[in-house]
């Protein structure tokens, strides 16, 4: 059987999705749904992606980076 597999974006605060909650749709690739989940204005903080709505509520907006050590993998 073939599978497709399609790329999504949640906000790990909030549950929304680059599909339902942004209009933007499933990738075919997860570094496609990355760039466009960083276009939108997601934010990855400590290994957790938050939307733009709840980067503004919690104020993150564009700060200037000052993550911990535990997001250096890769
Ligand atoms: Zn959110």
């Amino acid at each position: 059987m073939k599978v497709d597999v399609l790329y999504d974006v949640f906000c790990d605060k909030c549950g929304r999705s680059l599909s339902k909650d942004y209009a933007s749709g499933l990738f075919i690739s997860a570094g496609t749904a990355e760039k466009e989940a960083k276009r939108l204005g997601f934010f990855e903080i400590g290994g957790k992606r938050i939307c733009p709505a709840c980067a503004e509520k919690l104020s993150l907006k564009r700060v200037p980076k000052k993550t911990h050590a535990a997001s250096s993998r890769a």
